[in-house]
């Protein structure tokens, strides 16, 4: 805390990987020898840039720019941008910390950094995007590279936004090194299912652990929160899967829909017409709109935040206790609160964390990397099928590191455990670095 002052989300995300990790250092007196949870804390590289821009009244805005290359013991860097108001180096920090694990868990050889911008796209022209993107990508440049650092999407970050970063990389530096973004546009180099992966991929962990104890998702009533990337994707398949999403949100409120929300609809409102949650009701009367609330107040069986750090508090998780919820499984990265995991343990709430849960996106962008490299596009269906089986070797793992640890069933303690695991080894090989 003394050496990361201020940074709240980093200091969380610390202490819950470290927590679960102790018994691997028990077992392993050689990490502590070799000071890899020092080492492991600490960021490889950080950096922290001006982004000046204009808008389209011609006033100027300076905005924060950060990337944070964390740990390339397993491969070059890969993580998301996020572009948000709150964005600044404790978020960024806790971001690319649980990324090095999530990327380990993955079995791909990536390493994990995370960047963006305090910038908000939110209201913006899409002219305006597009300058702020090429200042950004002005300096980003000169730091990523194939086999160096490839960003990605996050928060604010979507198809527009790399289209635009990929466009000024390619005109800064004269190559069209496909690699160095993911989830590019399918014209120029992107790959099917980038876009559903993380959605797709959370509920296809899901599903592993509705297996494990023999049920399903047929019938189930199930809550998703946010309504972004991840969201609008996790609810595709839950409803491909035969269950039901009874409710979504923005920042705004929540909308409730006893029918089960219609993707098409959401993805036009937010994809297409970049509009607020509640213009839902305009074309689906029969919902309904909550402003101001969380959406975790609405009874379900499985609930599914996919929408930003902490937003599941104690109350929250009374709530959805109450309301019948028995599996929380993180499409967003540290949705739920330490007080809420708490409290789900002690109900008996099963609970899967971000890290492996949401691991397809990024394990999709890996993906991505090896079609551009072969020079090669694969197709939907086979797309998805290395997918789930990817998320199928994640839930694996995840299961069978928490019995060798003699804590059954505790998704988080297996995913830090394994993840931790293969990036001590990686670093112990490459010596004192
Ligand atoms: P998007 O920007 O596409 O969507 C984010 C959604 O969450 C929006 O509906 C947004 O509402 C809502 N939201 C954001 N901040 C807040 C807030 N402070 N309070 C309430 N709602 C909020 O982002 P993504 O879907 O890409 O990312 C969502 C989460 O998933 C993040 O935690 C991200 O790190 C994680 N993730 C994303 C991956 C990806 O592939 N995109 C991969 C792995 C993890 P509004 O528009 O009103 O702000």
């Amino acid at each position: 805390v003394r050496r990361n002052p201020g940074e709240a989300e980093f200091h969380q995300a610390v202490h819950e990987v470290l927590d679960s990790v102790a018994p691997a250092l028990v077992k392993h007196p050689e990490y502590a020898e070799a000071k890899i949870i020092e080492r492991i804390c600490e960021p490889e590289r950080q950096i922290i840039f001006r982004v000046p821009w204009e808008d389209d009244r011609g006033e100027v805005h300076i905005n924060r720019g950060f990337r944070v290359e964390f740990n390339s013991a397993l491969g070059p860097y890969k993580g998301g941008l996020r572009f948000h108001q709150s964005v600044y180096l404790g978020i960024v920090k806790f971001l690319g910390f649980e990324q090095v694990f999530k990327n380990a868990l993955t079995g791909m050889p990536i390493g994990g950094g995370k960047g963006g911008s305090d910038f908000d796209p939110k209201g913006r022209s899409d002219r305006e995007v597009m300058r702020f993107c090429q200042s950004f990508m002005t300096e980003l440049y000169r730091h990523i590279g194939e086999y160096t650092d490839m960003p990605a999407g996050d928060i604010g970050v979507g198809g527009r936004e790399i289209g635009y970063l990929f466009g000024q990389y390619k005109r800064i530096t004269n190559r069209y090194e496909s690699g160095v973004l993911t989830g590019k546009g399918l014209t120029y180099g992107g790959a099917q299912v980038r876009r559903e992966a993380t959605g797709y991929g959370a509920v296809f962990f899901a599903d592993e652990m509705l297996r494990a104890v023999g049920d399903s998702f047929d019938g189930k009533r199930v809550v998703v929160s946010g309504s972004g990337n991840v969201a609008i994707y996790a609810i595709e398949k839950v409803h491909q899967l035969g269950g039901t999403v009874v409710a979504c949100s923005d920042s705004s409120g929540y909308v409730r829909d006893d029918k089960g929300i219609d993707v098409e609809l959401l993805k036009e409102l937010k994809e297409v017409r970049r509009a607020r949650i509640d213009a839902y009701l305009t074309h689906r009367p029969h919902a309904s709109f909550v402003a101001d609330r969380t959406v975790w107040e609405v009874p379900c069986q499985v609930a599914v935040p996919c929408a930003t750090q902490n937003e599941i508090a104690a109350s929250d998780a009374a709530a959805l206790i109450k309301g019948g919820c028995a599996i929380v499984v993180e499409g967003a990265n540290m949705p739920t609160s330490p007080e809420a995991i708490r409290a789900f343990a002690a109900a008996g709430v099963r609970f899967a964390p971000g890290k492996a849960a949401n691991a397809g996106g990024v394990a999709a962008s890996a993906l991505e990397m090896q079609q551009n490299a072969s020079r090669d596009s694969w197709t939907f269906a086979y797309s998805e099928q290395r997918l789930r089986e990817i998320m199928r070797d994640i839930h694996a793992r995840c299961h069978a590191t928490a019995e060798e640890y003699g804590m059954p069933g505790n998704y988080a303690a297996g995913a830090n455990i394994d993840g931790f695991r293969r990036v001590a080894e990686a670093m112990l090989a490459h010596g004192l670095i």
